[in-house]
């Protein structure tokens, strides 16, 4: 992967705060981490990213995990 492919990290609004946040262990826990994604100017090319390269593990673009599996889903089935 490229180091320009990753340069929207650096406008994160996660930028500097506890990895820990958005690594929650439930989807309860995610609320917090769910509710900075919603202000976060590079929201979009993060879940992008994620959805891209299968991201298993945090919350990215305001997606947990399980959300994440499904919009893979639904993207599948409208395509
Ligand atoms: S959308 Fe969330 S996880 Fe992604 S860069 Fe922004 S704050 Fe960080």
């Amino acid at each position: 992967m490229q180091e320009h492919e990753f340069e929207w990290r650096m406008a994160g609004a996660c930028r500097g705060l506890d990895p820990a946040i958005f690594h929650p262990d439930d989807e309860v826990d995610a609320d917090i981490a769910k509710q900075i994604c919603e202000h976060c100017v590079v929201q979009v090319a993060c879940l992008n990213h994620a959805l891209q390269f299968r991201e298993k593990v945090g919350v990215w673009g305001g997606a947990t995990e399980r959300e994440r599996r499904r919009l893979l889903r639904q993207r599948r089935r409208s395509a």
